[in-house]
């Protein structure tokens, strides 16, 4: 009971709905809680997600524009941030590869030392494998093969692999687009598909095959009587009662993320809050509460660590190709370019070109404003050999079909701090901004294989516009902003997710992430969300005494 004798809603609200918020949600459930995901996505089925990504308005997250899909772009000063919007997270547009980083990552950053990390997570990211069905990779497409043997023509051979992916493939034997019923959790989980191998994780998988959050945690959470309230937005958390560190609860409230006439503020009780509303989102949340006075006590470190995982987004085309590239799963395999650089083939669907848009003749070997230059002459030089091509290389139409798509990421070093303020731009409201040293554009390892992938192939080798002619790299993977430390000095939470100055209060999403993993992380934020979940007592036995953060 609250203060006064007042019943609480909910015993803990869970600030979005992707891997971090999913897995909290399922297993706060399963340990008798009552639970509310808020979400400001909307929820997806088959039926409504987009064939194509033309179409803008439900593919595209700018719902002030009227576009309510569930892909986000977000240009920074230092740095152009792909993610998701949806219930399921970035799960429903990500491109379901599923990997575990390297044990040196543990060693690195802030997080180093909190928690015995190599002996307690194998089992949590085992758990959350099993969860998110992690399979070998069964379907190979042109794009696949092609990075195979330009691996082996490199001496890479023995790099190459099939991507560990959360996509259901099927009984060996039966036929592509089999329908089972639940082949994951023992009749509880959902009816499913087999994967068609069309390219289309991106675009949220129409077949029922991609293994999305809303076909396991959350489903099994929902089942479990969790409540998910769609297209609604948390705009304030504060702690309730007597307490300021919330030992006595909180009232968030909530508006509708989509409506804009009608969508009134509601008020729900709890006794704790998990924030998983992303990097961006839970940094943008909790900067937003701790200027305007509601949770003052947020460390201050708040906004410092955010990574991008030392990414580029690179690209082969091949205009006119009869071959078609977006055959296969969305990042079907990858080859280890050297102890730092990792490289995954990736492709949007048929008929899914508007990420053309994007794209450009590349100007490798040269940086900042000199790239502008090299990247003119590149496309002077290439108009005057090759000029069809290279006029079908500058168009998004037949994008998907004709380019195989470089994801490039490293585990170096490398990162950005972000803040809440009027950008000069638009001195009306608040908004993120980046700060710091820029990081580095392109990865030159990746960028010359990519040139030699060209050459040898026939192909132009393209190049992320905003790369190019701004000076600003592209990331899938933001992650940091509110990571783990061992004291409020140095990060915004604990190693068990627990924030420091506040009672029952979590942060389990990418921002935790203390350094760059070299790999795609959305294993590693359901699995250090098992470990923290894990933590939380049974809600008989819970006393909400709690200690806030701790070292
Ligand atoms: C195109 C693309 C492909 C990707 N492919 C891969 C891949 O193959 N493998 C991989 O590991 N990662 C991939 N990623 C990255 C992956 O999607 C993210 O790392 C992951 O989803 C982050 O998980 P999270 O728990 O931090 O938050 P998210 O999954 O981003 O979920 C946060 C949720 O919180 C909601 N939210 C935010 N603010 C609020 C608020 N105030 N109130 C209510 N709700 C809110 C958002 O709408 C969002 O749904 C990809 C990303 C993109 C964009
Ligand atoms: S390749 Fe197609 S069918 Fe397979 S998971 Fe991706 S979208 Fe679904």
């Amino acid at each position: 009971m609250r203060d006064g004798g007042l019943p609480y809603d909910y015993d803990f609200i869970v600030i979005g709905s992707g891997f971090g918020g999913s897995v909290s949600a399922l297993r706060l459930a399963e340990k008798g809680y009552r639970v509310a995901v808020i979400e400001m996505g909307r929820r997806w089925t088959p039926e409504t997600l987009p064939e194509s990504n033309w179409s803008l308005a439900r593919w595209l997250w700018r719902p002030a524009l009227g576009l309510r899909g569930f892909f986000a772009l977000r240009l920074f000063r230092h740095v152009m941030v792909l993610h998701g919007n949806a219930v399921g997270g970035g799960s429903i547009t990500y491109g379901a590869t599923l990997m575990v980083p390297p044990d040196s990552v543990w060693d690195e950053g802030t997080w180093a030392g909190l928690v015995d990390w190599k002996k307690d997570l194998p089992a949590h990211f085992e758990t959350a494998k099993r969860m998110l069905g992690v399979t070998t990779n069964r379907i190979l497409g042109r794009a696949d093969t092609r990075l195979k043997a330009m691996a082996e023509a490199e001496g890479l051979a023995d790099t190459f692999f099939p991507t560990e992916v959360g996509v259901f493939f099927g009984e060996a034997g039966d036929p592509p687009g089999s329908n089972y019923s639940d082949p994951f959790f023992d009749g509880a989980g959902p009816a499913r598909s087999s994967c068609i191998g069309c390219g289309g994780c991106m675009m949220g998988c129409r077949h029922g095959a991609k293994n999305t959050l809303d076909k396991n945690y959350l489903f099994l959470a929902e089942a479990r009587g969790a409540e998910i309230m769609a297209e609604t937005k948390v705009v304030d958390v504060r702690p309730i009662g007597n307490s300021p560190e919330g030992a006595t609860g909180y009232e968030v409230r909530t508006c509708s993320s989509t409506r804009f006439f009608g969508g009134l503020t509601k008020r729900l009780s709890c006794r704790g809050v998990v924030f998983a509303a992303s990097s961006l989102g839970t940094q943008d949340l909790l900067f937003r509460l701790k200027q305007g006075g509601s949770l003052p006590r947020v460390s201050a470190a708040l906004g410092r660590h955010l990574r991008t995982n030392a990414e580029s987004l690179i690209g082969v085309r091949y205009p006119g190709s009869v071959e078609d590239f977006s055959e296969g799963i969305a990042i079907g395999s990858g080859i280890q370019l050297d102890r730092h650089t990792q490289v995954q083939a990736v492709r949007y669907p048929r008929g899914s070109d508007a990420l053309g848009v994007l794209l450009t003749v590349m100007a490798p070997g040269s940086s900042g404003s000199m790239r502008i230059l090299a990247w003119l002459w590149a496309l002077l030089r290439l108009l005057a050999t090759r000029p069809v091509a290279t006029l079908r290389t500058l168009l998004p139409f037949r994008f998907a079909r004709e380019t195989i798509i470089f994801l490039c990421m490293q585990n170096l070093e490398g990162e950005l701090t972000m803040r809440l303020k009027r950008p000069w731009y638009w001195p009306f409201r608040k908004a993120l901004v980046t700060e710091g040293q820029a990081i580095p554009t392109s990865i030159p390892a990746a960028n010359a294989f990519a040139c030699k992938v060209a050459e040898a192939t026939g192909g132009i080798a393209a190049n992320s516009i905003v790369e190019t002619l701004l000076n600003v790299p592209t990331t899938a993977h933001c992650i940091g902003g509110a990571v783990m430390a061992s004291a409020p000095e140095a990060g915004v939470c604990d190693g068990r997710n627990r924030v420091f100055g506040y009672r029952n209060m979590y942060i389990c999403d990418g921002s935790v992430l203390s350094a760059n993993l070299g790999v795609n992380p959305s294993l590693t934020i359901a699995a250090l969300t098992e470990h923290a979940m894990s933590q939380i007592p049974e809600a008989a036995h819970q006393t909400w005494t709690a200690e806030a953060g701790q070292p």
